[in-house]
């Protein structure tokens, strides 16, 4: 490891330590630490071999396969950019993102080459796609990556052949994530080095401290953990706050071909899962699950999450009924995930708050529009910066030079900050509900509903009103099995909220509310359902 660049140097101590423990679990493939540093160190050569060096941009869109960290961390630590691509964009969206990163290599997985070979001879930068695992052929393990690196054919029986000369400072660049594309069309952030060291700092500080009470002993060093990963590692929230997190502690990442509640409960009783998560959503459906008392759950440790809104109800249902701690964080693409972390005692204690900044991180909530900063308590735009922060976006002047002003991102979001310095996000700054001149919060209103026995699911939108601008109405979906009316949801929110904040519609949904691959919920869509609609 005397080559490692600065973000591999956790890997490396993780390795010395480790090195016999399971890194990966994919249905029956089981990678262990060692058996990916080696791979990685081949890839690293193989790389160098292809002609890529450094600042090259070096795409990714595979589903989460053992070999997507190997891949991944070969590329950093040779200097090269990684490019995570969204494995469910359709190939126009994926054909975007090959022009406008310019990769030069593409490492796809058969599935991904299917749809995506027609548009590679639009990419003018394109020299070569590495193809793993032919299409329908998913599961074949030893095929893996044979068909990436002719010269590796079998994940336990890899020769350690170093990690070759790489001149590698902590603020080069290193990734380029997309983001989610919640409001507009996604951009690419650039990420270095030294964002993402602070991340895997972040994680390690804070997996070391999730503790339920306060004067609870902190371990020196966080414990290594089984972690069954749900949501795609193309995101920052899996790459950069899970995978390096289970770097920095030692821990198993367990994989899934595709997310199902009933499928991931028997991985947990399986490998013992003592960690899981993502977004509110995944918590959700493990909580609805009718299925869910045939399975033995009790290892569950943690259910974290963070990159949507969560309800209070939630956090109680997971303490009450996993007997788990839940754990949210806030974070963007443009923060290389984790500014904020909550957890414990603190979160029971302030189930609607994303908790204070991580240590590298500072806080503030300025005016929508004069830029002045608020007072405690007071909603209004956040703004973050740190060591965590990226350059910029790849290719957007102009957006960049909005977003990342003097050292500081602009988040979009709405948010107070309580006199201890914890965070409140109450909506995004594009989906706030403005009725006759009265600002509805999206996340007051949904916190409401979901405190209602039979809602586990719902947003708030609005609709358009000839004389008051906009109306809120909700989309809700009932867990299975129970039921509530209109009115009687309508009569719910009345109770708790003022007049003005009631939803003037409710439609019931049969399915979880649409999201895109990170888990956000897709208002446009929501908001489309009401069209045509106006009321009054
Ligand atoms: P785009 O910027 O392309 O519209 P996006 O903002 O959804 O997409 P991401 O960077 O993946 O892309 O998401 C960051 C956003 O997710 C934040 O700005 C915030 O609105 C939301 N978010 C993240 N964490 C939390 C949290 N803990 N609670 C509430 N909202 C969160
Ligand atoms: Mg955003």
């Amino acid at each position: 490891w005397k080559n490692a660049p600065p973000s591999l140097r956790v890997l490396a101590q993780m390795v010395r330590a480790y090195g016999a423990r399971e890194f990966t679990i994919y249905e029956n493939e089981r990678v262990t630490f060692e058996a990916n540093y080696r791979a990685t160190a081949h890839i690293a050569r193989k790389l160098i071999e292809m002609g890529v060096g450094k600042g090259d941009r070096v795409a990714l869109a595979m589903r989460n396969l053992p070999e997507w960290p190997a891949i991944f961390f070969a590329g950093v630590s040779i200097g090269a950019i990684m490019v995570p691509l969204n494995a469910w964009w359709t190939s126009g969206e994926l054909e975007y993102a090959m022009k406008d990163s310019g990769a030069k290599l593409l490492f796809v997985d058969g599935e991904r080459h299917e749809r995506l070979k027609h548009c590679y001879a639009a990419a003018p930068d394109l020299e070569r796609v590495v193809v793993s695992r032919a299409k329908g052929d998913l599961e074949a393990p030893a095929a893996a990556l044979e068909s990436l690196i002719g010269a590796v054919s079998d994940w336990t029986s890899l020769e350690d052949v170093g990690f070759p000369d790489a001149d590698v400072a902590p603020d080069d660049d290193a990734t380029i994530f997309y983001t989610s594309g919640t409001t507009g069309s996604p951009k690419g952030a650039l990420g270095t080095h030294r964002n993402f060291v602070t991340n895997i700092m972040s994680s390690a500080y804070v997996a070391a401290r999730t503790l339920l009470r306060r004067g609870d002993t902190p371990p020196a060093m966080p414990e290594p953990k089984v972690m069954l990963l749900v949501i795609p590692l193309f995101h920052v929230t899996a790459c950069s706050a899970a995978m390096m997190g289970a770097v920095a502690s030692g821990s198993t990442l367990v994989f899934m071909r595709k997310w199902d509640p009933e499928l991931a409960m028997g991985i947990i009783q399986r490998e013992k899962v003592n960690a899981t998560g993502g977004v509110p959503t995944i918590a959700w459906q493990l909580l609805e699950h009718p299925a869910r008392a045939k399975y033995d759950l009790s290892s569950l440790e943690t259910i974290a999450y963070g990159g949507a809104p969560s309800a209070p109800e939630l956090v109680k249902r997971i303490h009450q009924e996993f007997g788990a701690l839940p754990a949210n964080g806030w974070g963007m693409t443009e923060t290389t995930a984790t500014v904020t972390n909550h957890s414990g005692e603190d979160y029971l204690a302030r189930p609607n708050s994303a908790g204070p900044p991580v240590a590298a991180a500072d806080l503030k909530i300025l005016s929508l529009e004069g830029e002045s900063e608020l007072p405690v308590g007071e909603v209004g735009e956040l703004w973050a910066r740190g060591p965590m922060i990226v350059k910029g976006y790849w290719n957007k002047p102009e957006a960049t030079a909005e977003t990342f002003v003097h050292g500081w991102v602009r988040t979009g979001d709405l948010a107070r900050l309580d006199e201890e310095g914890f965070l409140f996000i109450v909506d995004r700054a594009k989906d706030i509900i403005i009725r006759g001149g009265e600002n509805i919060y999206s996340s007051e209103v949904e916190d409401v509903l979901y405190a209602h026995p039979a809602v586990t699911d719902c947003a708030l939108v609005g609709v358009p009103h000839r004389t008051l601008g906009e109306e809120p109405a909700a989309v809700v979906h009932l867990a299975p099995g129970k039921s509530a009316t209109e009115a009687e949801l309508q009569d719910w929110v009345r109770a708790r909220l003022a007049g003005f904040k009631v939803p003037v519609q409710v439609r019931f949904v049969k399915d979880v509310l649409p999201r895109n691959a990170n888990g956000k919920i897709l208002k446009t869509e929501l908001r489309a359902l009401f069209a045509g609609e106006a009321v009054a």
